[in-house]
């Protein structure tokens, strides 16, 4: 091949420069077919080393861990940590108690609702504002701890049955209640959280203003695909101003599930 190639050169080098015939046309075509093979041996024999990008460090890339990472990251299994994670599946110690339980708030019956410190002081600060504004936001729940959920959930259960009540009610020990930093709200202290809760004046306003105080929705309408619970209006949950207005800008009805990128 190659001496014929030379044979080739050479007689084209002795070729009149008045025009390229056929005869040149193909020589050409084969010299570019040469310097291609040629290439292409070259790649060959010195394939290029393919280093996946390094995804820049950052906290947002922490925040959002891929789903492949299992287990959860510690700062999202940390339940004294604002950014726990937890559903059916990620539990709290039945034992846990937050470390910096704030109790400065009684409801209308006198009972003390708990919170942890930083999401307390949140609360306090979102009810301010809504007061301003003249909406009352009511506070039906805070910190429970393992035995009273496990209380309310047999209440529930009792009600209506174990499939419907695990929908609506966290079982003891998967509750984000228990870490102190989920907030139940009501229309009045002394009535059931309800869907319709959704449609008051005070459920518009968290829903709108939350994010700005640290606080999700923590389970959107028609997300029960994903959280494993029904649409809960009346179930806010704090996670720092920062997560929480990401996660708004995203989309308000943006799962922690999404956020965090775990699958189920
Ligand atoms: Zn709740």
């Amino acid at each position: 091949m190659f001496i014929h190639y030379g044979r080739i050169i050479h007689m084209t080098e002795n070729r009149t420069k008045k025009r390229i015939g056929t005869t040149g046309v193909i020589q050409i075509l084969l010299a570019i077919s040469l310097v291609f093979l040629g290439i292409s041996v070259y790649a060959f024999y010195h394939p290029q080393k393919i280093t996946p990008a390094s995804p820049e460090p950052s906290e947002e890339a922490s925040a959002q861990p891929t789903p492949e990472v299992t287990p959860l990251p510690s700062h999202l299994t940390d339940p004294n940590s604002i950014y726990v994670f937890i559903d059916k599946t990620h539990p709290v110690a039945e034992d846990f108690v937050p470390s910096d339980l704030a109790a400065p708030y009684f409801n209308s019956t006198g009972e003390i609702i708990q919170l942890k410190q930083e999401a307390a002081d949140h609360l306090k600060a979102m009810m301010n504002a809504a007061a301003a504004e003249n909406i009352q936001l009511v506070v039906f729940a805070g910190y429970i701890s393992y035995q009273t959920q496990s209380d309310y959930y047999q209440d529930r259960v009792s009600l209506l049955g174990e499939a419907e009540a695990s929908k609506v009610i966290e079982k003891p020990g998967y509750s984000e209640h228990q870490c102190g930093i989920a907030v139940d709200f009501s229309s009045n202290s002394t009535s059931a959280t309800s869907v319709s809760y959704a449609e008051t004046d005070a459920g518009k306003w968290l829903y709108a203003h939350a994010h700005e105080y640290g606080y999700i929705l923590r389970y959107p309408k028609d997300k029960e695909s994903l959280t494993g619970y029904s649409y809960m209006p009346w179930h806010y949950r704090y996670i720092g101003e920062e997560y929480a207005k990401m996660m708004y800008e995203i989309s308000p009805d943006l799962t922690l599930e999404e956020f965090y990128a775990i699958n189920k």
